[in-house]
């Protein structure tokens, strides 16, 4: 049979497959030797608060660095854990880490909510809802304080079944935002059935803004229905003061973004969060 597929080629190591590929599967085998090398952490990136400047929350960004790849983004590899089902494996240690985080931040009188990042294979395990009761109560975290974002893609699939899940999640007080809003295919009919609590807008809207009609208009339409809705918005990617002001204005509730911080080590997070807020923050913040 090797015989058959020709002279030289064995294995993987087939001259002519491609180097994508190639890389693609290196970069797998690499992955799934990772957390057990201590090569993965965890980050945490603050969600303000826009009208006061406080920090409210934060999400939980997975972090690979590899001797041999250097700083791996999660762009690249989360599709691929993705595809391999690793993600699960992958997403329920993000969890772990995440939620004995946020227990500490509690501890230390700085109960701020912590939002994890949820690919649609593993809220699709059966064992999903347990597993996070249990960590919950394991690191005596209240649910109110952990939240899940969830793709749009996620309440396409087995519909039922799904709505049935983020009923009971709800039901014990997690919140549950959607992310990427705005990117996906979904149709707007499951804001009015689902028990979302949160919208964040998608960055690709945000990064035109002032200047873009399209994005002005898209970003303060999702707005205004989070309000009428009674579904907080937060804006993904803010950069700029401008962006800041413009979002202020169209009485955005809460951003992520550089202009306040990227995903910071845990230590780090921990020093900001226990910084006095500058005494500019509000002054920066109203005046558009
Ligand atoms: P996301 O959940 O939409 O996360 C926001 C992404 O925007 C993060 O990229 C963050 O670093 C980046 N970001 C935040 N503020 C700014 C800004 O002001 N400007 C710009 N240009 N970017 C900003 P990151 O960490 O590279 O993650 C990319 C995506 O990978 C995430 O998008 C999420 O879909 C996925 N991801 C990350 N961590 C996890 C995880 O633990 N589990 C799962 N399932 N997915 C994850
Ligand atoms: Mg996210
Ligand atoms: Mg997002
Ligand atoms: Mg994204």
């Amino acid at each position: 049979r090797v015989k058959e597929r020709g002279r030289g080629s064995y294995g993987f190591y087939q001259p002519q497959m491609n180097a994508n590929l190639l890389s693609r599967m290196q970069m797998e085998h690499a992955m799934r030797q990772a957390l057990g090398l201590d090569r993965m952490a965890v980050h945490y990136q603050p969600q303000v608060n826009m009208a006061t400047g406080r920090i409210t929350g934060a999400e939980a960004l997975i972090r690979w660095t590899d001797p041999e790849f250097g700083a791996v983004s999660p762009g690249q590899f989360i599709p691929l854990a993705e595809e391999s089902g690793y993600i699960v494996t992958l997403g329920a240690w993000v969890m772990e880490q995440a939620v004995r985080e946020a227990a500490v931040w509690m501890h230390s009188g700085m109960p701020i909510m912590i939002s994890v990042n949820v690919s649609a294979l593993e809220f699709r395990q059966p064992d999903f809802v347990d597993r996070i009761t249990r960590l919950l109560a394991v690191h005596q975290l209240p649910p109110t304080l952990l939240e899940l974002e969830l793709t749009e893609t996620i309440l396409l699939q087995d519909a039922q079944e799904m709505e049935q899940r983020l009923r009971v999640l709800a039901g014990l007080g997690i919140g549950l935002a959607i992310d990427d809003f705005g990117t996906g295919y979904s149709s707007l009919a499951y804001l009015k059935k689902l028990p979302i609590h949160k919208l964040k807008i998608d960055q690709s809207f945000v990064r035109g803004l002032p200047d873009d009609d399209g994005d002005r208009a898209i970003v303060s339409a999702i707005i205004s229905m989070g309000r009428a809705m009674h579904i907080e918005v937060v804006a993904e990617g803010v950069e700029t003061e401008t962006q800041q002001a413009v979002l202020l204005q169209m009485q955005c509730d809460h951003y992520q973004g550089f202009l306040c911080a990227p995903g910071l080590p845990a230590q780090e997070f921990r020093a900001m969060l226990a910084r006095p807020l500058p005494l500019n923050a509000r002054g920066r913040r109203s005046s558009v």
